[in-house]
């Protein structure tokens, strides 16, 4: 019986138990052993970057970017992203001020971003949502003019293309998360990308509690680091990864296409870049349409994720009581459809029917009183 469509990328079952059993077989089960310096190799040469850290998870990278070049202040940021873009910074001290995205790429406005620059800005950091890469180009412009750092929240990018180069090569820093949810991970993992070298030695004495690899200890840090066994995940899952990211581009386009004309308005991709399709994030005409199609694909095994459902801004004790309303009616009529590997054509239309029937069937019209007996 062939195995169910997963959400998850599964790596291969036998390849991994024999990994799994060689590292065992050789003792060392952290501590920047071989697994970890091959998959930093092998992630290196592959994205096309020289400076590459592996670390324990995509948050934990994020933190470490922000150390490694030493950020202070204010950091100008989308709230259209997962809860970690912004509550890394304030786990670390520093303070997220909310600009608004791009009602059709999804991505932070690089207008916006700028107009909400400070003198206590240090950094613009960017999030490439859904694996659509941010306007790089406007954002580095405004960074090198202004001053400042930029760092990518590239979570969902991993083999999403800008200018041709990996959308994870650009800027000061890039962070990317290996959590099990992304195309490609070791379970749970992250790893930091840096522009140069002497920010990549800071990360990597970060990571290692302040230890360089002679074991002296040489500043404060945290224990970042990735084991071994995570470490064989991610190196059998990368042999894979360019069918992996074939089917998912397929199976993407092949929903579009099923989608069409079916009332909901979808994500428009950077014209510089070539998308992971990671995500499948769907516009709803609103929120009733949006929760119902949810309902509706969750009662056929399909499950769709409202996500991202809360904007940032909102959040206690992350928000700093800006407005952003393209993100907050982002946010209510948003559904990520469910891309599952191995999942059929019909799969697919049964999705599309669901969803468009979802959408016709309008709410109910508010009762108006003067209509009351
Ligand atoms: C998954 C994700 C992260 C965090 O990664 P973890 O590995 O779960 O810590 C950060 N940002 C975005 C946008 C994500 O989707």
């Amino acid at each position: 019986m062939p195995p169910a469509p997963a959400l998850i990328n599964l790596p291969d079952e036998a390849r991994l138990i024999r990994l799994l059993a060689r590292v065992l077989q050789s003792g060392q089960l952290s501590n920047n052993g071989p697994a970890v310096r091959e998959l930093e190799d092998r992630l290196a040469t592959r994205l096309g970057v020289e400076h590459l850290v592996l670390t324990s998870s995509g948050t934990l990278a994020l933190q470490v970017a922000y150390k490694a070049l030493g950020l202070t202040g204010e950091v100008v940021t989308t709230p259209f992203t997962w809860i970690t873009t912004a509550s890394s910074l304030r786990w670390v001290g520093l303070r997220p001020r909310f600009a608004d995205v791009d009602p059709d790429s999804f991505n932070l406005d690089p207008a916006k971003a700028e107009a909400a620059i400070t003198p206590a800005t240090s950094a613009i950091l960017a999030v490439h949502a859904y694996g659509n890469p941010a306007d790089i180009a406007a954002i580095e412009g405004i960074a090198s003019r202004r001053g400042l750092r930029t760092v990518y929240d590239g979570a969902h990018a991993f083999g999403s293309l800008y200018r041709g180069r990996s959308a994870l090569a650009w800027g000061d820093a890039t962070a990317l998360s290996l959590h099990a949810t992304k195309l490609f991970h070791t379970v749970e993992g992250g790893a930091v990308i840096l522009r140069d070298a002497e920010a990549c030695a800071r990360a990597r004495l970060a990571v290692n509690n302040g230890l360089d690899t002679a074991g002296v200890p040489r500043t404060t840090g945290i224990n970042g680091r990735l084991s071994e066994l995570h470490a064989a995940v991610g190196l059998v899952l990368i042999d894979d990864i360019d069918a992996a990211l074939r089917e998912r581009r397929l199976a993407a386009e092949a929903l579009r296409n099923r989608l069409a004309g079916r009332g909901l308005r979808l994500q428009q991709f950077n014209p510089d870049a070539v998308p992971n399709h990671s995500y499948f994030p769907a516009l709803f005409p609103d929120q009733a349409a949006r929760d119902r199609a949810a309902a509706a694909l969750a009662g056929e095994g399909l499950p769709a994720r409202a996500y991202f459902d809360t904007p940032l801004n909102r959040v206690p004790g992350i928000g700093d009581g800006s407005a952003a309303p393209v993100s907050e009616g982002l946010a209510q009529r948003m559904l990520c459809l469910p891309l599952r590997f191995g999942a059929s054509d019909a799969e697919r239309e049964r999705m599309a029917r669901i969803v468009e029937t979802a959408v016709a069937r309008r709410s109910p019209a508010p009762r108006s009183a003067l209509a009351d007996p």
